[in-house]
Formats: C-alpha cells, structure tokens, sequence
C-alpha cells in the first residue's frame, strides 16, 4: 500500500503545533527535520514539494549518493559519523547532530576549514545510560564544549539525544526532561564558540513528549514516510 506522505506530513504538523502550544510556544519555534533514510530522492522530493524543508539522513554515503537528485533542502546528517566520511558530507549538510568525541569535532574542523566553511554541530548525549546508545555521558560534556572554543572551523549549536524505544507503559519524559536541563545549565555557563539554539530530541514515537519537555527540533522519519523495508 502507497503511503499518503501529504496526509502524514499534515497530521505531524498539527501534533507539533499542538504540543508546542502546550509547552508555550509555536509551531515556527520547532524546527522539523524528516528523516529519510533508505528513501530514494522521488519520495523527498515529493515531500519537499509538499513544504518539507530539513531532511534528516543517518548515513554520510546517502546524503553523498542522493544529493544531486533531490531539489534544494537543508540536509542534517543525524547519525554516527566516522572520519573517513566527513568528506562525503561537509560541503552538503547544514548541521552535524551526532558529534560525541574531540577527535571528530578537530576532524570536522580541519576538513570545514579547508572548504572555507564554519560548521555547524551538535553534540550528541547518551542521557539514558543505555549500553547500545551513541553518544558522550553527561559529564564528558565539559571537556567537549570546553575544546570547541579552540576551534574556528566549527561552531557547536546545541544538544542532541536519541532516547530509548518505547512501548505503552513508559514514556521518555524523564530522558527528555533531564536534556532540557543540560542544555539550559549549559547556555548559562557561556562557554566560548558554544550556543545552546537546538535542543533536537524527538522521534515518531515521542516527538510530542520531546516537544513539552522543550525539544525545538524533532527527527520524524516513519511517522511521515511509513515503515522503513530495513532499519539501520
Ligand atoms: C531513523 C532515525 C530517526 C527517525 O526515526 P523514526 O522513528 O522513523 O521517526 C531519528 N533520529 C535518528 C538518529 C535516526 O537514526
């Protein structure tokens, strides 16, 4: 059966306007990235006709593979990045998500600075302990965005976290909740080359927890596109 992204896609943007009205904002404070991952470049052109503006990709290879064949967007690269394809992406995505380590911030920087860009980053956090998790641990985070004002080539915009899989009985409020604490303590302390903007937390089973816990940029991939043939 043919999924009908336009009534997806309008169905998520009411959830968002909804449950960015519960926390006190509005739907143009959440930025909504769509994840289209194993997609071809027909389906997101499709939804980028119907008004999608950020796409999300987990892999360096398929934003390097699809990249011509899709109209004008902002691509986020969201998933782990290892150095040998910072090459594929860093003159095609607007913002790293899942930066978790001082090696890959000085690879970023170094290949930003030889295409005469700054890149944006996040920093992505483990913030549920969990041993398959991606990400630094709360208190490697000092270290981290103390290391950003060194560089010149990157500028570190905010915070990322995949949290865990949920089922009827949990929510991830409480992962969500304790992101939204880092990144408020963190814009406090004013580190150098570091501003909290981003907060992006938030899949298509929890982006309107992620929201009233104060997400303001949301990764919906299935929600929108249907089930994936394959998970990565
Ligand atoms: C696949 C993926 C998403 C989107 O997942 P859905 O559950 O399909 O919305 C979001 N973030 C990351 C890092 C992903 O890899």
């Amino acid at each position: 059966m043919r999924v009908n992204i336009k009534e997806n896609i309008e169905d998520v943007e009411r959830r968002i306007a909804a449950a960015a009205e519960r926390s006190g904002r509005s739907r143009s404070d959440i930025t909504l990235v769509a994840v289209t991952k194993t997609h071809g470049p027909e389906l997101m052109n499709e939804a980028i006709k119907l008004g999608v503006t950020d796409i999300g990709e987990n892999r360096p290879q398929e934003i390097r593979d699809k990249f011509e064949s899709v109209l004008p967007v902002r691509w986020h690269l969201i998933g782990q990045l290892q150095t040998n394809k910072i090459k594929y992406i860093i003159d095609k995505v607007c913002l790293i998500h899942s930066v978790d380590s001082i090696h890959l911030m000085d690879e970023i920087n170094k290949h930003a600075a030889k295409h005469g860009i700054v890149m944006d980053i996040l920093i992505e956090v483990n913030i549920s302990g969990e041993a398959t998790k991606s990400g630094i641990s709360p208190d490697e985070l000092d270290s981290l965005l103390t290391h950003a004002g060194e560089l010149s080539s990157i500028r570190v915009k905010g915070l990322m976290t995949v949290a865990p899989k949920i089922d009827e009985n949990i929510t991830n409020a409480l992962h969500f909740n304790n992101m939204h604490d880092l990144f408020i303590d963190i814009g406090n302390k004013k580190y150098d080359n570091v501003s909290m903007e981003y907060l992006s937390m938030g899949m298509s089973g929890d982006f309107e927890t992620a929201i009233e816990c104060g997400s303001n940029m949301v990764r919906v991939g299935s929600a929108i596109f249907g089930k994936r043939g394959y998970d990565l």
